[in-house]
């Protein structure tokens, strides 16, 4: 009996793949974080703006960032150009808040018109869509010219309205090589509005080559003011369960 029970467990040790570490690990308990209060970042955030100073950002040519700072908020100067932030970014959990003009009264694109683009490339699109249509992948909350939003969650011009956003960028093998397309999902005033889109390349009207590596988050200057505040990521991991993956 004895020698019967080594031998089974020799059997399955030696079925066992690899070494004891590429094992499954027990799974330990989550990471304990303070969650924010209201409009509050959780303590683990990377904070990017919180309505104090410009100094996360600048233009694209280098120079310090040149929108204008009131209230706590910073506003779109036109003709100024888009910012970006200094930091670079690749898998991340993205808060922001935004507010489109009263004052604005063109119409479809020209409404309260900017955007958030993801490692600079890849635009959830800021629009006045309150009662102001436009091609259905243009408006708010639309990853620009890909995926129309689920729903239009869109509060009125002159009121603050959040994104909130889970970015995966594309992933590449040693040789630089695309092997997966970047994802995201985006909430918008807590609204699901893009449920883990796949990205099909830059949303740029020219084409950015996609490419390895963290990028950093750019705001675009469509010569609207609209305003953004509270602004603050967290990294997060980089490969997310795949469907139908069961987590431990
Ligand atoms: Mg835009």
């Amino acid at each position: 009996m004895l020698r019967t029970a080594l031998l089974l467990g020799g059997v399955l040790l030696l079925n066992l793949p690899g070494s004891a570490a590429d094992q499954p690990q027990p799974p330990t308990l989550p990471r304990v974080i303070s969650p924010g209060q209201n409009t509050r970042p959780p303590a683990d955030a990377i904070v990017l703006f919180d309505g104090t100073d410009l100094a996360a950002w600048r233009h694209l040519d280098g120079r310090p960032a040149e929108w204008d700072l009131a209230d706590g908020a910073m506003t779109v100067r036109p003709g100024a150009g888009g910012i970006v932030t200094t930091a670079e970014f690749a898998d991340v959990q993205l808060h922001i808040e935004f507010c489109t003009p009263e004052s604005d009264h063109d119409t479809g694109q020209g409404r309260g018109n900017s955007g958030v683009y993801l490692q600079g490339r890849y635009e959830v699109q800021v629009l006045d869509s309150y009662r102001n249509d436009t091609y259905p992948d243009g408006q708010c909350a639309a990853v620009y010219g890909q995926y129309p939003p689920l729903v239009n969650a869109s509060r009125p011009p002159g009121q603050w309205q959040t994104y909130d956003i889970i970015f995966h960028p594309p992933a590449f093998d040693e040789t630089g090589r695309r092997t997966r397309l970047g994802t995201i999902t985006v909430f918008h005033n807590g609204v699901l509005v893009q449920d883990h889109v796949t990205i099909r390349g830059s949303t740029t009207a020219s084409p950015i080559k996609e490419q390895p590596g963290d990028g950093p988050l750019y705001l675009q200057d469509h010569g609207d003011l609209v305003r953004y505040r509270n602004i603050w990521l967290r990294p997060i991991p980089a490969t997310p369960p795949a469907a139908g993956q069961v987590y431990d």
